[in-house]
């Protein structure tokens, strides 16, 4: 019984042949419009308006239409679809009386005639077109060809709507990657095109604010004295909170961004326990770490006035902006070193020419006026020789710190240890700058134990100390007061103490006299300073001293005199009992 083939060929004749090809073009106006939402009821209900079949069922396979509601395999309600399936033809059953096709699984027959037609394209198998009539020969061929005609179209429009949807998904993605390409670039032009770090820090929040399209935006920076994060640049934000937005690491949202130096979203401020409220109206935020180099530098943080604002593409951006943004910060704080640093140098020429040509116009006019004519009598002639000592001095004092400041700089400090009497190396030194306390009535005391003391050390390097320790304390005070030296032998080790009761020196510039050409400021510590010195004498301190193991501590508050302790290990410093100094 079963019908296995089907004439083709067969002519299409009668009105409703006309009336149904009239429907196929219909069909095919609304099939353009095909969209993957469309459900497969609207698909029959479309080919039960233009062919005007009553009983049509499409069976569809879910990846043909996503909200295909038929189940497939289509379910064993007839033996006609699970054919058309097995064979990819058509098929027409003109009478279901006599064909098991058109039975149920309970034997029950439940179409009179009926007809199916595969959905394919090519070999592909989208599902199938079946329609039924209740009384038999309701079909001929030729209705069988027009399903078939009508199976093809779907098939194609159901193909070309899912290649239309993934190309506009593909589309979507792309345009999506290409306007993330386009605020990236735009926020990498932006934030590079400038070396100063305040206009690198506005730029950056003004222009990730305006392409991330958020509420606020803002730069928080690690400050490394203190280790707290503060507010270097904010867009959007209102200026109260900016000042007080100063947090810990690990405090707040920027905190643990710093702390775990991984991105933090919080979608709703308003449900996050560790939220620190500085503004209410920000209801959600997302920070990532700034770093440099694999250093922290500080979070980069956007926030929104609506909850749950940002997705994983706001994520990812201001992630690859951050990492763009420390760049940039880096090379701004880079720059200014340098400018700083070819400053200082500037400052540093300016001054060693000016350090050499004073002593050097003394030693020429004295000179000038010992050989005039009528040359001077004793006593003015020994003035004048006093001056030429005393300036000479000096000289040799700026060459000598000028030629060790190089050498420390290019290399290790090699010191020669040799037992050195400590006493009698602080004598040698304050011999040395007797003249110049001398020409401004300052008085000279040193203070050393009864007994010689013996340190290993480098006697050479160990003078220079003292003396720029001591021409510091004659250069800060003013005429007539005292500069004295005491030394102090502990168990371990010995102190050296030079006290001066000159200007003194800020507290906030303790530690910064000791950097390599830094002077104190006169605004800063409010006296005006002698404009001479190099800015080098208490940096080769305090390499020489922590060379031989040591340390040096700075004590002053401005007019009360300085103090400048160090702090040399005693090694196999003994009190002296036999043997002579022997540098
Ligand atoms: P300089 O050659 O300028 O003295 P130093 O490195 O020896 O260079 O000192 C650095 C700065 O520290 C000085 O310029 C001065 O401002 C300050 N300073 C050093 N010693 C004293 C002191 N005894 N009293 C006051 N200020 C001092």
């Amino acid at each position: 019984m079963e019908e296995t083939a089907h004439s083709r060929g067969v002519a299409a004749s009668g009105s409703h042949v006309v009336t149904r090809l009239g429907g196929l073009v219909q069909l095919q106006h609304w099939l353009d419009t095909l969209e993957t939402t469309t459900t497969p009821e609207e698909i029959t209900a479309a080919l039960r308006d233009a062919l005007g079949y009553e009983h049509v069922t499409l069976y569809l396979r879910e990846e043909a239409v996503p909200s295909a509601s038929h189940t497939w395999p289509p379910a064993e309600e007839s033996g006609l679809v699970a054919w058309v399936v097995a064979q990819g033809a058509p098929l027409l059953v003109p009478d279901g009386r006599r064909d098991v096709r058109c039975c149920n699984a309970a034997g029950e027959i439940v179409a009179g005639s009926a007809m199916a037609a595969p959905l394919l394209i090519g070999e592909h198998l989208l599902g199938v077109l079946e329609v039924r009539a209740a009384e038999p020969n309701t079909f001929s061929e030729s209705d069988l060809l027009i399903l078939e005609v009508a199976a093809h179209q779907i098939a194609t429009a159901l193909e070309s709507a899912r290649f239309r949807a993934e190309h506009k998904a593909l589309l979507e993605e792309t345009r999506r990657k290409l306007d993330e390409m386009s605020t990236l670039y735009q926020v990498a032009q932006e934030v590079t095109g400038s070396l100063q770090l305040d206009e690198v820090l506005e730029t950056v929040v003004q222009a990730i604010r305006r392409a991330l399209n958020c509420r606020g935006c803002c730069v928080f920076l690690l400050n490394p004295s203190d280790q707290m994060l503060e507010i270097k640049a904010a867009a959007g934000l209102k200026p109260e909170w900016r000042h007080m937005a100063r947090l810990a690491i690990g405090e707040g949202i920027a905190g643990k961004v710093a702390a775990s130096l991984q991105p933090l979203y919080v979608p709703d401020t308003q449900a996050y326990p560790d939220y620190i409220v500085f503004d209410p109206e920000v209801r959600c935020l997302l920070a990532v770490p700034l770093q440099a180099q694999g250093r922290l530098i500080g979070v980069l943080n956007i926030d929104h006035t609506q909850p749950d604002a940002f997705t994983p593409d706001h994520e990812r951006l201001l992630t690859v902006a951050a990492s763009q943004v420390a760049v940039a910060i880096d090379n701004a704080r880079l720059y200014t070193q340098l400018l700083a640093e070819k400053r200082r140098q500037d400052e540093f020429l300016a001054i060693v020419s000016h350090e050499l040509r004073t002593p050097l116009t003394c030693i020429q006019s004295s000179v000038s006026l010992l050989l005039e004519d009528e040359p001077p009598d004793g006593e003015t002639a020994r003035e004048f020789l006093e001056i030429i000592q005393r300036q000479n001095e000096r000289l040799v004092l700026i060459v000598n710190n000028l030629l060790n400041a190089t050498r420390l700089e290019h290399a290790e400090l090699q010191l020669v240890h040799q037992p050195v009497a400590l006493d009698e190396l602080i004598s040698r030194a304050v011999r040395r700058l007797r003249l110049l306390a001398a020409e401004k009535q300052i008085t000279m005391r040193t203070q050393l134990p009864d007994e010689s003391i013996r340190i290993v050390g480098d006697a050479d390097w160990l003078e220079q100390t003292l003396v720029n320790l001591l021409d510091n304390a004659i250069k800060f005070t003013p005429p007539e007061g005292e500069v004295s030296v005491a030394v102090q032998v502990m168990p371990q080790e010995v102190e050296v103490t030079v006290r001066d009761t000159g200007i003194g020196i800020p507290e906030s510039d303790l530690e910064r006299v000791f950097d390599k050409f830094y002077r104190v400021p006169d605004q800063l510590s409010g006296v005006p300073r002698p404009r001479y010195g190099s800015g080098l004498g208490l940096y080769i301190v305090r390499r020489v001293v922590e060379a031989h193991g040591g340390h040096i501590r700075a004590a002053s508050a401005p007019g009360t005199g300085s103090t400048f302790i160090i702090s040399l290990p005693r090694g196999s410093a003994t009190p002296d009992y036999a043997t002579p100094s022997a540098p």
